[in-house]
């Protein structure tokens, strides 16, 4: 694994121990030699995950829209920041340079993000691994209505299983190290 995408908020969430855990993640990655790529901003636990992965020594690459970027403050000190036209490019270009994604917490972009990866592995597009990190349970909710839609015969179990939900991101690390592409075309019964 060369370089982890994380998707993360604009905000830091009420609680502190969210931007603790986008910080500790940062370290995390830093330490392990795993490059980051965000969304290349300074505010909320994005800038929180970016600000720990540098201060730890780790590669940090960001990806801005133009229209966002002072909106969202772009981050000054990456190690590299690509300005692109729209939110489509800068999803695609965090896709492309990631081995992985992961979320932490965070909005609807984040949720946006995330779906976007999941159904392009569900269509076959990508087999990259995809994990949440679930910080004080923020995701059980999530969890919960995706088993519901498993029940309500909208998504095969192993399109949810795609997805890893583990609160410690050392256990989500380990997994994307043994992860093996599986093939899981949404349209083949
Ligand atoms: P949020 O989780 O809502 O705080 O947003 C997290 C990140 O997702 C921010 O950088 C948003 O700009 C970004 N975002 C929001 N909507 C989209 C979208 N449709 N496509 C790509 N990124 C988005």
């Amino acid at each position: 694994m060369k370089r982890i995408c994380v998707f993360c908020g604009s905000s830091m969430g009420f609680d502190p121990v969210y931007a603790e855990q986008a910080r500790a993640l940062g370290t995390l990655l830093a330490e392990r030699g795993i490059g980051l790529v965000y969304g290349g901003a300074s505010v909320g636990t994005m800038g929180a995950v970016a600000d720990a992965a540098l201060a730890a020594g780790g590669e940090v690459i960001g990806v801005i829209p133009e229209h966002l970027s002072r909106v969202e403050i772009a981050h000054a000190g990456l190690t590299k920041l690509h300005v692109v036209a729209d939110m489509h490019q800068r999803k695609a270009k965090m896709a492309e340079l990631a081995d992985g994604f992961l979320a932490l917490p965070g909005g609807a972009g984040t949720l946006e993000e995330l779906f976007e990866v999941w159904t392009w592995a569900q269509l076959g597009l990508h087999s990259k691994p995809i994990g949440l990190v679930d910080v004080a349970g923020y995701f059980q909710p999530l969890r919960e209505f995706v088993d519901h839609m498993v029940d309500a015969g909208f998504l095969r179990t192993e399109h949810r299983d795609v997805i890893t939900v583990h609160k410690d991101p050392v256990a989500l690390l380990e997994v994307f190290a043994n992860h093996e592409p599986a093939d899981i075309a949404k349209w083949v019964n």
